[in-house]
């Protein structure tokens, strides 16, 4: 306003008078612009909720798609308002303190002009779990840690901090790399134990579910006593604590906590509600829920990918095991203990096992795991639309990084641009194949829809040359903790 009343036309010559008055509702323009930009314009979502497929691609999309639908972009989240893709680099390779092991980043010519490179500098689930957490890089094999090993703020405390609620599901076991980044903090993802224990004591999340049961074998079959495992949750006595619904658990956290946390400030703690069976995740899908509510299906490591050893060669032609809930099932348990709280909720969702199918380079099973993801990504579009809106909600659905750098199948082509997947119809394996058994460097997709999501564009400041503007995974709680702030 202040521009406007220093103006004076009097004396002036039109032209002048012309120009001027023209630059002045430029500068006006651009002045507005950029307070638009500065101070955003972005609504605060009420509930978060961040969907990672760990170990996806572009590749991995398309053959899905093919061997479901028949043809390309039938996937909800193709639908999804912002569409980009996101670097996933670590830190660092390892912990080691040499100084090859420092990330090479990611080069958008090296990349395409070497198709080999991007076996180099590839990200693990840990430090791609804490960039998605936290928005800091850190070493390979870190949980919610930094370069120094001290803990990083993430966004389940963030959301717990301001009154609403968290959680966190996966399809492989809770206690594993991705869910258990957005819970807890240790030095390296193999102690298993120390972060089942972190999660259930040391945290104030509202759910947790994953495997890691300890009385049945990865292929979900009840285990010989002599073969129970309880190193996923913590050990024996705080499965049996947990079972029990202890409040004091006879042990302790790596902090030397073993009482389990009051959440609700009333200076009491408040108790786990374990539940175990399909029928019992199924249940929890409608109606009156307990406080909270941690969830192990009946299975050691995953789901459904370690269901048979059987090699098969098409999706789905081994039947599924029906004793444990699909991660869809899990998702809709999880939202109706988590929208109990007025102010809102954060939720992680992790199709865990893509991963482990890229890994063992079976495509069918890697069909299998993005299709179980996919319905858990339709359950949450559904429930947003029926029970909630868009304008309370921030959906994202990307992964972590790549595994198992997947092309189509033609031979002395490893361009996956100018190599495709082969779409060889509805209910047909698509042709394709597998050139690692490792995660890689490249870029993956990554989908936004609803209040905020326009801060993703905002933040797409890279650009590659095949893939167009892409974000990194610390964009991606960054921008949440900014739409945080500007709700305040
Ligand atoms: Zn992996």
């Amino acid at each position: 306003m202040y521009i406007c009343s220093n103006l004076s036309f009097k004396g002036l010559k039109m032209k002048t008078n012309r120009f001027k008055f023209l630059s002045i509702i430029l500068f006006v323009f651009v002045v507005f612009q950029f307070q638009a930009k500065s101070q955003g314009n972005f609504k605060t979502p009420k509930n978060v909720i961040i969907m990672i497929a760990d170990g996806w691609s572009e590749s991995c999309i398309d053959a899905t798609e093919y061997f479901n639908d028949g043809e390309k972009g039938k996937s909800i989240y193709r639908d999804f308002d912002i569409q980009l893709f996101m670097s996933t680099y670590p830190a660092k390779v390892s912990d080691a303190e040499i100084p090859q092991n420092w990330s090479v980043g990611y080069n958008s010519y090296r990349a395409w002009s070497d198709f080999e490179s991007a076996k180099n500098g590839a990200t693990c689930s840990g430090a791609a779990g804490t960039a998605l957490a936290t928005g800091v890089k850190t070493y390979n094999g870190a949980i919610g840690m930094d370069l120094s090993k001290k803990p990083l703020p993430n966004l389940t405390e963030k959301f717990k901090s301001i009154g609403r609620a968290a959680g966190v599901i996966t399809s492989v076991y809770f206690s594993h790399a991705t869910p258990a980044t957005f819970v807890a903090h240790n030095v390296h993802r193999d102690n298993y134990s120390e972060i089942a224990l972190s999660m259930l004591l040391d945290s104030k999340v509202d759910v947790i579910m994953g495997a890691g049961h300890p009385n049945f074998d990865k292929s979900g079959k009840k285990a010989n006593e002599s073969d129970y495992n309880y190193k996923l949750v913590g050990g024996k006595d705080a499965w049996n604590d947990l079972k029990a619904g202890k409040t004091k658990f006879s042990t302790s956290s790596l902090s030397g906590n073993s009482i389990v946390q009051d959440i609700d400030g009333d200076g009491k703690s408040d108790q786990w509600t374990l539940i175990e069976s399909r029928d019992q995740f199924q249940k929890l899908m409608s109606g009156e829920t307990p406080k909270r509510v941690v969830g192990v299906p009946k299975v050691l490591e995953t789901l459904q990918f370690n269901r048979t050893e059987e090699n098969y060669t098409n999706a789905f032609e081994i039947p599924f095991n029906n004793e444990v809930p699909t991660l869809a099932e899990m998702t809709k348990a999880a939202i109706n203990v988590l929208d109990n709280n007025p102010n809102g909720f954060f939720l992680m969702i992790e199709g865990g096992a893509v991963d482990w199918a890229n890994h063992a380079n079976v495509a069918p099973r890697m069909i299998e795991e993005m299709t179980d993801f996919n319905m858990s990504v339709k359950a949450v579009v559904d429930w947003v639309e029926s029970k909630s809106s868009w304008d309370e909600n921030l959906v994202i659905v990307t992964g972590d990084h790549d595994c198992g750098y997947v092309t189509g199948p033609i031979e002395n082509n490893n361009n996956p641009n100018t190599n495709p997947i082969i779409n060889n119809g509805k209910g047909n394996m698509p042709g394709l194949r597998y050139n690692h058994t490792n995660h890689t460097n490249i870029l993956i997709p990554f989908f936004a829809k609803g209040a905020g999501s326009e801060i993703y564009n905002r933040l797409a400041n890279n650009s590659d040359m095949i893939r167009g503007r892409f974000i990194d995974l610390t964009d991606v709680p960054n921008a949440i903790f900014m739409l945080l702030e500007v709700g305040k």
